[in-house]
């Protein structure tokens, strides 16, 4: 019998040294795809030793969603069935009152959830849109939750109207690598979206960034994804990590079906370049079987999105959710004794 010496890759001897942009670059591109490419087996066994040394591998960070504010938003992401430049059917909504924001979260507590996350479908939101988050932001940490929001860019004076009322975590995902993302959004431009970040981390906010595979992007593409948030300094705390959801009406309705052996390998790259993140299976669950949610875990994932609806598209229910991590021996964060 032979034994076969594992290939290991790190970043690169480069990783302390800064770019003009003032951003360690941990991570080439060339070295996260080279990540992708290890053989299957060898990528699985070295995300496993990364996350066994950082985390409890049997215990999940759950977050519920809920969409404050659905529809009729301005930007043009062809991902997305919000978008007013899509045809995908969700109608332009008024936000939701501070009593049914509550009344959602308290429901989601009850089933476990730790963290709740409060999304709208803005580009950016107003003063007057501000005040009432900071309400429901404010009432979900009364209950004892982490609170999360996404609500699209954000100014200085918005984000620390967030930070005063005690925001745990901000989301903005960079959705794609720099050099795919034109053909997805052009509304606004990736360097928006480092912005928002950038004043999201100032402010001492921690940072909730992924973004989204299988839109078209080439396995360079993929990887560069990767390496943009991993390079981020410090990286996001909480890493959600999306499959495309394919709605019909969106620009990206008909794109092809990614193979869920590489959606594994995007998290397990993740795991790796992102040692201590949460990384999180966020859209595209239900479409995955508990084989290929079984393996994320595998690869390094340590979260997921829990409850029957994600902004406007579908998540496994509940109980298939309790059901599956009773099966692999996982239990919630929060239910930890
Ligand atoms: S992803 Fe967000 S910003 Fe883009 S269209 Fe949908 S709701 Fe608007």
């Amino acid at each position: 019998m032979t034994t076969q010496t594992v290939q290991f890759l790190r970043p690169s001897k480069s990783a302390d040294s800064a770019k003009p942009s003032g951003i360690a670059q941990r991570w080439s591109v060339d070295e996260v795809e080279a990540l992708f490419k290890l053989p299957f087996a060898d990528l699985l066994y070295q995300a496993q030793q990364v996350h066994r040394e950082h985390f409890d591998v049997n215990a999940v960070q759950l977050s519920t969603l809920l969409s404050i504010k659905s529809g009729g938003c301005t930007e043009d992401c062809g991902y997305c069935p919000q978008s007013a430049f899509n045809s995908a059917g969700v109608e332009d909504q008024e936000m939701l009152k501070l009593e049914a924001v509550v009344k959602a979260a308290r429901a989601a507590q009850q089933k476990g959830a730790g963290r709740f996350c409060m999304g709208a479908a803005w580009r950016e939101p107003s003063d007057a849109d501000m005040a009432s988050v900071v309400k429901m932001v404010e009432a979900v940490r009364d209950l004892g939750m982490e609170t999360c929001a996404t609500l699209g860019m954000l100014s200085e004076e918005h984000v620390e109207q967030l930070r005063e009322a005690g925001l745990d975590y901000y989301n903005h995902n960079l959705d794609s690598a720099p050099d795919f993302y034109g053909e997805i959004i052009t509304t606004r431009d990736y360097q928006d979206r480092l912005d928002t970040l950038e004043r999201v981390r100032r402010a001492g906010i921690n940072v909730c960034s992924g973004g989204i595979v299988g839109m078209g992007e080439s396995l360079t593409q993929r990887a560069g994804l990767i390496a943009q948030l991993a390079n981020l300094n410090p990286y996001p705390e909480s890493v959600p990590i999306n499959n495309l959801v394919k709605v019909e009406g969106t620009a990206m309705g008909n794109a092809a079906d990614l193979d869920p052996l590489d959606f594994v390998r995007t998290i397990a790259v993740a795991r790796i370049t992102m040692p201590k993140a949460r990384v999180r299976l966020s859209a595209g669950r239900q479409q995955m079987s508990d084989a290929v949610q079984a393996l994320c875990f595998l690869a390094g994932a340590n979260s997921m999105f829990y409850g029957e609806r994600l902004l406007t598209t579908g998540n496994p229910d509940v109980e298939r959710d309790r059901a599956l991590l009773d099966k692999l021996g996982m239990y919630p964060l929060a239910e930890k004794m």
